[in-house]
């Protein structure tokens, strides 16, 4: 069965590599994937596969196995969307949207299900069963567009004869050919801080007439940070971090405010709730302390993404079996976020990385910056890998 994957794999591949090209020349921002939607939807039909739209701009493809009748199902999800970033890179595929790019890999990950679903369709009478491709929007832009996806109620709803929800995402740290999973606790809840404190800005000569922002600003920054060192559990992974901070004064000047902006990251939901709780509370007693005051707005981010144990060993022993033992790695836990981790909470669902980094090639930017690029020879393990790990789920 591999060798016969493998096969047609290599037939669909350069034409996964044109669909991922053109994508990356057309990036779309999260909610507004239209061209992107369209694109997906006259590829599939090209493909004969059924489709229908889901989520504005998200589209569900369905694939049914012909080998005999059941309605075991396995999902596969991708996501579509580009970031505000302005691309360095100078190919024939450079983005052509100004300040548009496709630095997470959606381009890819779009390409690949398409391949996939592609190659599964050729394969119909070798598999039982049901295979629904999700094209999702809006990954990087909380609420997400997993959230909307889900609430259509047009995916089965009975988690009973979902196998598995399967994802995947591009990782330029590892190496090109290699495969990384980690069952259990995978990736990070995020939620975001927006926090104003407020004084009463003067003659930085005269600290006594003003109440300064700025050093109860740093003062909070600094305390808060006991959070995450004192009173979360060593073994629950805690981040909390800030990013900007403007105090627009000047050497002689106490402004009237500061604004901050932060980001806290843990991997266990009550720990989240407790920890929120903590942080809004300190924001809002320790300004006090000084005669300050504080607004605070915490939106709240994706989940933890937690891989199912029994899926995920299921999944690794699949690619293991594709890939190779030497090219499957276990990864550590990596506290970005991800949407995906809403399946994880309706389904059992497994998310993993495929290696498109090459040190050789120069290929070695991380996701999320302009100069972020992928060894398109990825396709061959990110296709095949799919294909029979969703098969295997289904025999
Ligand atoms: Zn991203
Ligand atoms: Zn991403």
């Amino acid at each position: 069965m591999i060798n016969k994957i493998k096969e047609i794999v290599s037939s669909v591949k350069e034409e996964a590599i044109f669909n991922r090209r053109h994508l990356h020349r057309f990036p779309e921002l999260s909610f507004q994937e239209y061209k992107t939607s369209q694109y997906i939807k006259s590829t599939l039909q090209s493909y004969a596969i059924d489709f229908e739209e889901v989520a504005n701009t998200g589209v569900l493809a369905k694939i049914v196995g012909k080998k005999s009748v059941s309605d075991n199902t396995v999902i596969l999800r991708a996501d579509m969307d580009a970031l505000p970033i302005h691309e360095e890179n100078e190919t024939d595929f450079t983005s052509r949207h100004n300040g548009v790019m496709h630095a997470c890999g959606h381009d890819f990950h779009t390409a690949n299900l398409l391949a996939t679903l592609k190659v599964l369709k050729q394969m119909d009478d070798d598999f039982s069963g049901v295979v629904i491709g999700i094209f999702q929007p809006a990954e990087e832009k909380i609420p997400g567009g997993a959230l909307a996806v889900l609430a259509s109620e047009k995916l089965p709803s009975s988690a009973q004869n979902v196998k598995g929800v399967i994802g995947l995402h591009v990782s330029p740290g590892l190496e090109m050919g290699k495969v990384g999973v980690r069952a259990g606790k995978f990736m990070a809840s995020a939620d975001e801080i927006y926090l104003t404190v407020k004084g009463k800005g003067g003659h930085g000569a005269q600290p006594h007439l003003n109440i300064d922002p700025v050093i109860i600003s740093a003062q909070l920054m600094v305390s808060l940070q006991q959070v995450v060192s004192r009173f979360a559990n060593p073994a629950i992974p805690s981040v909390l971090s800030f990013g900007k901070v403007i105090a627009n004064g000047a050497t002689n000047v106490i402004p009237n405010e500061v604004y901050i902006e932060g980001t806290f990251r843990t991997m266990d939901e009550s720990w989240r709730a407790q920890a929120l709780q903590l942080i809004g509370k300190q924001i809002k007693e320790l300004p006090e302390i000084y005669g300050a005051t504080a607004e605070l707005e915490i939106r709240r981010g994706y989940p933890a993404l937690i891989n199912d144990m029994e899926l995920t060993s299921r999944i690794s022993y699949s690619l293991k079996e594709y890939v190779s033992e030497d090219n499957f790695e276990n990864l550590d836990i990596w506290m970005a976020a991800e949407d995906f981790a809403y399946y994880s909470q309706h389904y059992p669902s497994v998310f993993y990385f495929i290696g498109t980094g090459n040190v050789e090639k120069g290929i070695t930017s991380a996701l999320h910056t302009p100069t972020f690029q992928i060894d398109e020879e990825a396709f061959d393990h990110a296709i095949g890998g799919m294909v029979y790990s969703a098969m295997q789920l289904l025999s």
